[in-house]
């Protein structure tokens, strides 16, 4: 399903709920939060069409943690400019927004069973602010980040999903920024993608759409071809957590659908009820 028809099933079918959707974004390179890119585009009219959040809480590909989750619980998270070797005008980026310590705190008890911990050094990584930019361009509403733990097998990025739904209800939208397809080792700009690519984003839409969580998150499973998509997971593990924070009441709907780059899918999607 390309964007443009995800987008309008989404503004017709998105209507008051006591449930916020859950977002997924596909961020792909740097470059797409200060260029006019069909994905930066389909991040600014989501951003027309999910409800106002009363504060946001961002799973990153881009804060990994080590036998720890912890949440920041900022004031006012700084910008952090975690990529080198691009152009200046991606360093002068700031996204001011306000951070939520209360909401913060709200979900450390609720990941109690996950040592979660308290956190004050990060504040808005790429994976966060390339795409919030585009979402919520005023930076209006408060925002806070999760990390992710490396030490961590995937049913356990799942069952954070799962501990988390509630925020739904509280008017809190998760918001999930990696990539289904991941390996910049590979990456080819302008490149056909790669067949591995295109079966490992299949085979994941196809195991999303049937709710078949266990095959998500079975390593063994997926086998060698999730080991070509993701050489390191930190870019799959904020999709399985959105993921775990459905359930089966929700829809789903894919946009920003295609591979960029041979190697990196930039597929993105929402679940709503
Ligand atoms: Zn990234």
């Amino acid at each position: 399903m390309g964007t443009a028809q995800s987008l309008h099933v989404l503004k017709d079918e998105l209507r008051a709920s006591d449930c916020m959707p859950l977002v997924f974004l596909g961020h792909g390179s740097p470059m797409n939060a200060i260029e006019d890119t069909p994905y930066s585009r389909a991040w600014a009219e989501l951003g027309r069409t999910l409800p106002r959040p009363q504060a946001i809480l961002v799973v990153s590909a881009h804060w990994m943690t080590q036998r720890s989750t912890l949440v920041n619980v900022s004031a006012l998270p700084r910008t952090i400019h975690d990529f080198y070797g691009f152009p200046d005008a991606l360093y002068d980026e700031r996204y001011p927004a306000p951070g939520a310590p209360d909401r913060a705190r709200e979900v450390i008890s609720m990941l109690a069973d996950h040592h979660a911990e308290g956190d004050d050094t990060w504040g808005l990584d790429h994976g966060a602010w390339a795409v919030l930019k585009f979402l919520y361009p005023k930076a209006d509403v408060p925002v806070f980040q999760l990390s992710i733990d490396m030490a961590g097998d995937l049913p356990h990025h799942l069952a954070i999903g799962r501990a988390l739904a509630d925020l739904r209800r509280r008017g809190v939208l998760i918001l999930g920024s990696g990539n289904v397809v991941h390996n910049l080792r590979a990456m080819r700009p302008g490149g056909a993608p790669y067949d591995w690519a295109e079966a490992f984003d299949t085979l994941f839409a196809e195991r999303l759409e049937a709710r078949d969580h266990a095959a998500i998150t079975d390593r063994e499973g997926l086998g060698s071809l999730l080991k070509v998509a993701h050489p390191s997971l930190d870019h799959y593990i904020p999709a399985v957590t959105v993921a775990g924070a459905s359930d089966a009441k929700d829809r789903l709907v894919f946009m920003n659908d295609g591979i960029d780059l041979a190697s990196v899918s930039m597929r993105s999607f929402v679940y709503y009820q």
